[in-house]
């Protein structure tokens, strides 16, 4: 997001956010939560017509750019599915997802159950409770729900207004062998093939529901049973979901690729060699297969397939991991050692070989108590981002998106697409098509239906969906 700020900015007619031309929109839901549960929550809130109030904080590029107006389409499986929820669904800014993120890790993997399938053979309860899980995203839905339409403030339903950046969810059902996929918007029968999977109409699961079904990997959460369906951790088939999500798009276009997919990884990992799986397999007997697939289940492989794509000439594709030199390829699924009151800086040095000690060397050697996971993960993919060819990519990544919004700003779509909104009939709400999703839309209906009205003024007629 610095990056796009800098190209946003620098242009002869400067958007010092990404709802520009229209007006900025506060990300949390504001004054109609307020009103409906009574909460007077409205800490750091800023005024959608007077950003020159918000703190200097709120004014980060992170806070005033938001991936849902430069992106259409966001994919993810497990800890990728949550942010995509949240950037795509609730159209979070970056910021705040990332201080909601941290707050979720402690939540959930901050509270272990001490008797569990991870520590105990003969015990077959997840190591951490999914209930967590559900009431950490119901208290995220309710603070950033984008709605008026969902009576329970907290309950947001993946379904989306069609026009809006749309969000998938990778999960697997019980037998771990094919992805189930989540969809914030319809899709119609594909051509047979291997390559699609349970197509049909949007789902109204709630993000709550959702999130339990695509984090549910076996030994550390229970599974979902959902409608007679048992839900498992997508990560266990498409632990990289880019080629999925690369398919569903090209289908939705009539086979066309998008103009650019950018996959986002959690860094590469070390591949496990034969003897470590074997003791890995009479340690934990029973969860034999979903280990293995777990580990096997490389997202090296998407990227291949995706290079290979984009070889052919047939995509922009473009990868962002923090590499394995960075040390955090043998994180652990659930590391969670939270210092927030830690001041050492991570350590930057190197070994002969120019790596960085890995993570879990770091902890060990390290002892103390100035250890914290997130400090860590930080301090990495800093250094890796600062690289000069990061660097580079990033800034050609900036300017590809800039120019594609700057383009979609002019066009009448864009104040839906910005804020979400519609336009509604000041006459009658149960005019046909209203709510309008441009303003020409609903001066068309109103030369047709009111010709004998006044013309609206504006402010009469705007509405969240
Ligand atoms: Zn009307």
């Amino acid at each position: 997001m610095e990056k796009i700020a800098q190209i946003e900015q620098q242009n002869p007619e400067p958007a010092y956010h990404s709802f520009y031309p229209a007006s900025y929109k506060d990300p949390k839901s504001g004054s109609a939560q307020s009103s409906i549960n009574g909460s007077t929550e409205k800490e750091s809130r800023l005024n959608q017509d007077d950003i020159s109030s918000a703190t200097s904080d709120l004014k980060r590029p992170e806070y005033m750019y938001l991936p849902c107006h430069y992106f259409d389409f966001m994919a993810g499986t497990s800890t990728g599915g949550l942010i995509a929820m949240m950037l795509g669904r609730l159209r979070m800014t970056v910021g705040h997802c990332i201080e909601e993120y941290i707050s979720l890790g402690g939540k959930v993997f901050g509270k272990p159950r001490r008797l569990n399938a991870r520590s105990n053979p003969f015990s077959n309860r997840g190591k951490y409770d999914c209930d967590n899980v559900e009431k950490v995203v119901e208290k995220v839905t309710g603070l950033y729900n984008p709605s008026i339409q969902t009576e329970l403030w907290d309950k947001v339903p993946l379904k989306s207004p069609e026009k809006l950046c749309k969000t998938m969810v990778v999960a697997t059902n019980e037998d771990g062998r094919k992805p189930y996929i989540f969809r914030s918007y319809d899709i119609g029968n594909p051509p047979k093939s291997k390559r699609h999977h349970n197509p049909g109409p949007a789902h109204e699961y709630f993000l709550s529901t959702i999130a339990k079904a695509t984090s549910a990997a076996p030994g550390y959460f229970d599974p979902l049973l959902l409608h007679g369906i048992t839900f498992l951790d997508g990560g266990l088939v498409a632990n990289n979901p880019t080629v999925e999500a690369y398919n569903e798009v090209s289908w939705q276009q009539g086979n066309k690729a998008p103009a650019l997919v950018l996959s986002i990884g959690t860094g590469e990992k070390e591949k496990r060699t034969l003897k470590t799986l074997e003791k890995h397999m009479k340690h934990w007997k029973h969860f034999i297969s979903y280990e293995i697939n777990y580990r096997i289940a490389e997202s090296q492989s998407a990227d291949d397939d995706m290079t290979d794509e984009r070889d052919d000439g047939k995509v922009q594709y473009e990868r962002l991991t923090v590499t394995l030199d960075f040390g955090l390829g043998w994180m652990k699924l659930d590391e969670w050692k939270r210092r927030p009151q830690a001041t050492k800086p991570v350590d930057a040095s190197r070994d002969t070989q120019g790596r960085y000690m890995r993570q879990s060397e770091y902890f060990r050697q390290k002892k103390s108590k100035h250890h914290d996971t997130v400090r860590f993960l930080e301090a990495r993919t800093k250094l890796y981002l600062n690289q000069q060819s990061v660097q580079k990519q990033l800034e050609r990544l900036a300017g590809f998106l800039v120019k594609r919004r700057r383009l979609r700003s002019k066009t009448p779509l864009w104040n839906h697409f910005a804020t979400g909104d519609k336009w509604r009939c000041p006459k009658n709400d149960h005019c046909p098509g209203s709510p309008f999703d441009t303003w020409e839309g609903l001066l068309a209906h109103f030369a047709k239906s009111h010709s004998h009205s006044r013309i609206p003024d504006a402010r009469d007629c705007v509405r969240r969906y």
